[in-house]
């Protein structure tokens, strides 16, 4: 690697392939629903993907399950996430709820899209962005065919990471609560553990993980002592999968590496699959279960939890996660854990709402600041690492798309900036959508709710590991 420069003479006329409504880029769980939710508006969407499939996380990461985003046992996320989720178990009606097949989930997700006639453009990347004043002109994206253009009249970012309010001059935040560093990266992969072959009497491999679990942690454990694995991790963090004879690790842990740095993303991926060949060896030696385990799936690429974190109008910190503060023009509606895997090393703080309490995302968060016709429709919204590390699991994220892509289309239909949406309409819309958000109530607070479930996990249950991190 050097650290020269050099120039380029790149076309400075090239084929506008595209005049659209509303662009959509990135078809993670947010673009699903930000495509969809903006095309049965009735205006003309393209969703440009990188990848030659849908799904984002769910499939290029391969991450499971969908983690809970309940309220008193019911789903926050009413709305295309739950369309996705039935739509998936429609291809696969043995999975587990929550738990799923990401190939199941990448074709029902171009079907919710095809159907909503959402236009579908894979192995398209976005490569730059043409900004005119406050507004963002055309897009550049980069494919087999070499750089191409599309105009959009409103563009939702829903690439995770913010490229495209990257590209056109954003503000944007990086780095956790006194660390530079955001949320380590996760290579995500499963073993078929061929229970059959062997002499156990185990029945699938959710009773063989239960049984040998604490044997599992404690070869782990010496492994690390002994220097056979780097994996900062405390633990190895598994779950069944829909094959009963499968378990799926979301164990490897890449730390101070930038998703958004190519170079970097690249090292990533390659010590991730060295934390992912020495686990495997390690546990095929010494616990029983894996003795015959076979290698079933790795994921395409290595997971990403958290990179920029675009800014906008609005802004939601722990203190507000804290208070459970709620706002009149909510868009999605989180009990999800603060969950954040160490940006620098060992540990995974898991922090609870109360019983009973929730926080909001408010309109503002995905208005990004100084650009009139940008939305961000991802994880990348405008909070602050410890509520982005809540809010980032697939359900809200969609919902928050969802939201997006209802703003991308309003804003087109009366051709106005998406600063000038009303919040309180668009929430009131959401809700008649199907959107399980509640009325706005200014005086409640978390303090009046029934205590008694707010704690920060335990040293103990912290070194086991025994509770759903993501
Ligand atoms: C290791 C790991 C484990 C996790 N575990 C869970 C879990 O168990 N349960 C859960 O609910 N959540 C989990 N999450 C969180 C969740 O998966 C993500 O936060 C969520 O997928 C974010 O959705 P998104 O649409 O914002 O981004 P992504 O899912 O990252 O999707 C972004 C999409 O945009 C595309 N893209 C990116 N850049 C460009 C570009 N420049 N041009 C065109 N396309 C582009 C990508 O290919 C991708 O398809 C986990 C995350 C990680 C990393």
């Amino acid at each position: 690697m050097t650290t020269e420069t050099i120039s380029v003479n790149l076309p400075n006329q090239i084929p506008l392939t595209h005049n659209v409504d509303v662009l959509v880029a990135g078809g993670g769980p947010g673009g699903i629903g930000a495509a969809i939710g903006a095309a049965r508006k009735g205006v003309k969407v393209l969703l440009v993907e990188h990848y030659g499939f849908l799904g984002g996380m769910a499939t290029a990461g391969e991450v499971n399950p969908f983690m809970n985003n309940h309220h008193e046992g019911k789903p926050l996320d009413t709305g295309i996430f739950t369309e996705w989720l039935n739509r998936i178990k429609s291809y696969n009606p043995d999975g587990f709820d929550r738990i799923f097949d990401p190939h199941c989930a990448r074709l029902a997700a171009e079907d919710l899209c095809l159907e909503a006639g959402v236009e579908i453009l894979y192995h398209h990347r976005v490569a730059h962005v043409e900004r005119k004043g406050s507004r963002i002109d055309h897009v550049v994206l980069h494919s087999k065919s070499g750089l191409t253009a599309v105009k959009a009249n409103i563009i939702v970012d829903s690439t995770g990471d913010g490229d495209v309010a990257f590209l056109a001059g954003a503000p944007f935040e990086m780095g956790g609560e006194n660390t530079p560093y955001v949320q380590p990266m996760t290579l995500c992969f499963k073993l078929k553990l061929n229970l059959s072959e062997t002499n156990l009497n185990y029945k699938s491999a959710g009773e063989a993980f239960k049984k040998e679990y604490d044997l599992i942690q404690e070869v782990y454990q010496k492994a690390k002592v002994n220097g056979e694995t780097d994996n900062p991790r405390e633990n190895v963090l598994m779950f069944t999968a829909v094959n009963k004879d499968v378990l799926h690790f979301n164990t490897t842990r890449v730390i101070k590496k930038s998703s958004v740095n190519g170079i970097q993303l690249s090292e990533a991926e390659l010590e991730a699959r060295k934390q992912m060949r020495e686990i495997i060896t390690i546990l095929r030696r010494d616990v029983p279960c894996f003795e015959k385990a076979t290698l079933y799936s790795v994921a395409p690429q290595i997971g990403i939890r958290e990179s920029r974190r675009i800014l906008g109008s609005a802004y939601v910190t722990r203190e507000d996660y804290t208070k459970g503060k709620a706002f009149p023009d909510a868009i999605a509606r989180v009990t999800y854990p603060i969950d954040i895997h160490s940006p620098n090393g060992t540990g995974t703080e898991i922090t609870h709402l109360p019983k009973g309490a929730w926080y909001e995302i408010p309109y503002g968060c995905i208005v990004v600041k100084g650009l009139d016709n940008l939305l961000i429709g991802s994880r990348c919204i405008s909070v602050d690492h410890a509520v982005h590390s809540s809010m980032r699991v697939m359900p809200p994220v969609c919902s928050i798309g969802q939201a997006a892509g209802t703003a991308a289309a309003i804003a087109h239909q009366q051709n106005i900036k998406t600063s000038e949406i009303d919040g309180i309409k668009l929430n009131a819309e959401l809700k008649s959508i199907g959107r399980n958000l509640t009325e706005y109530d200014p005086t409640r607070e978390w303090e009046t709710m029934e205590p008694g479930d707010w704690k920060t996990i335990g040293k103990k249950e912290k070194a086991l590991g025994k509770f759903m991190s993501s």
